[in-house]
């Protein structure tokens, strides 16, 4: 469960973030939506610790955060980081480890798994994202859909309670966005909390339970997938889903 309440953020006095609320339940899928610019990657950076805010709160499970905390760069950062798994929006592999290195860094340097079992669920982890036979390539030998499910692949390895996804299937094809639906739905059915940013709106019909539009750095509207995307209520989101005027 991951909770935000009231939380704003400036950029050099220009607020992108303005007063969100918002609450993501365990097996619950969000799809972040909205122009470009509306504060998405930001949001996402704010829910893990990434990027101070100066207002608000965010609570994931016991830990919360408050303006100051991610400066600090504190105990309370570092807990909320080992529970909330992220997929950045350009996947930020480590250059010099393989696949299977980037995918067991985490668990046997962060959270302290053995190297046997920390090889095993990362090979696990690999062919679950179709990339078993890539295992010991590096990044710069990777294709960009290729790296995106790496990267996908070491966020799950750290077996988050959440996980932040920016725009995971932007290099993928469609029969890759099929495969990680079917992926995340699995890990969403055992309880995942899954916020994910998407321009993809099939990743949005077939796997959220809630859409969410961003706009400006609020949330102008939210609500199922079938309703907000098909007969939107604010104006702003049927101009952006390019919904007739
Ligand atoms: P996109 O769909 O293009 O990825 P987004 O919704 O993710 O857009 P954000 O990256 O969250 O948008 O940016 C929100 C606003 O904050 C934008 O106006 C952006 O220019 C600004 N912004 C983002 N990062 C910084 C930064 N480091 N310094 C100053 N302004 C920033
Ligand atoms: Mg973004």
């Amino acid at each position: 469960m991951i909770e935000v309440e009231k939380l704003s953020k400036r950029y050099d006095g220009r607020l992108v973030l303005d007063g969100i609320d918002a609450t993501f339940a365990p097996g619950e899928v969000t799809a972040l939506v909205g122009p470009s610019g509306g504060g998405k990657s930001t949001l996402l950076r704010c829910l893990n610790g990434l990027e101070s805010f100066d207002a608000g709160v965010v609570r994931v499970g016991s830990d919360a955060l408050a303006p100051g905390d991610v400066r600090a760069q504190g105990e309370k950062v570092r807990s909320i980081r080992r529970r909330v798994g992220f997929v950045f929006q350009q996947w930020h592999l480590f250059a010099h480890r393989t696949a299977l290195g980037n995918v067991t860094e985490a668990p046997l340097h962060v959270k302290g798994v053995g190297r046997k079992e920390a090889l095993e669920r990362g090979r696990e982890l690999l062919e679950k994202v179709g990339l078993s036979h890539r295992q010991d390539a590096y990044p710069s030998e990777l294709s960009g859909g290729e790296q995106q499910r790496v990267a996908i692949a070491r966020a799950l390895a750290m077996e988050p309670e959440v996980l932040l996804m920016d725009e995971p299937t932007s290099a993928l094809d469609p029969e890759r966005v099929g495969a990680l639906i079917d992926l995340l739905e699995q890990l969403r059915s055992e309880g995942l909390t899954l916020v994910s940013v998407t321009h993809e709106m099939r990743f949005a019909r077939e796997l959220a339970s809630r859409v969410l539009v961003l706009y400006g750095g609020r949330i102008i509207e939210e609500g199922p997938p079938e309703r907000v995307l098909a007969s939107p209520h604010h104006e702003r989101t049927r101009a952006f889903l390019g919904l007739g005027r």
